[in-house]
């Protein structure tokens, strides 16, 4: 099966149904184990990226955070928050269809700001980001650590 004509194939059905031209297919063993397209056109919600969603449904379909078996297949280059998920779970081949230019040129350059954002020093962002150290008198992080029994 050739994957990446499968995401290709859910970003055009997607567009035809109002959504934006993204789809993403993981594959587990030579196995589809879970599909994606952009659905924040539908529920409002800005994490409802195709590969999130493909991610989403394989988490919860395999009950694991551990995808370093899977590769994505993603019909657009995957924006940083999808990036940053697969990253979370482990994923470590991603392949593409199109690419950054080509959403920018129908006007989804979002991604492209960011990856030139994340390239710059944080003060340089679009994103104000100031780290402001406050104390608690229980603090989250050791708090987890104990927790955890380390
Ligand atoms: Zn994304």
């Amino acid at each position: 099966m050739n994957y990446l004509y499968y995401a290709m194939e859910l970003a055009v059905e997607n567009v035809q149904q109002g959504g934006s031209p993204f789809g993403a297919v993981l594959v587990l063993e030579g196995e589809v184990i879970s599909t994606g397209v952009n659905l924040h056109h539908r529920c409002y919600d800005v994490t409802t990226h195709a590969e999130i969603e493909a991610v989403r449904k394989a988490q919860h379909k395999l009950q694991t955070d551990d995808l370093s078996a899977c590769t994505m297949y993603a019909s657009g280059m995957p924006c940083p928050m999808c990036l940053a998920a697969m990253y979370f779970v482990g994923i470590r081949n991603v392949y593409y269809a199109q690419t950054l230019e080509e959403a920018e040129t129908v006007g989804l350059g979002t991604s492209k700001q960011i990856y030139s954002d994340l390239a710059k020093e944080s003060a340089q962002w679009h994103i104000h980001m100031v780290h402001v150290p406050t104390s608690h008198p229980e603090d989250p992080m050791k708090l987890f650590q104990q927790m955890k029994g380390e």
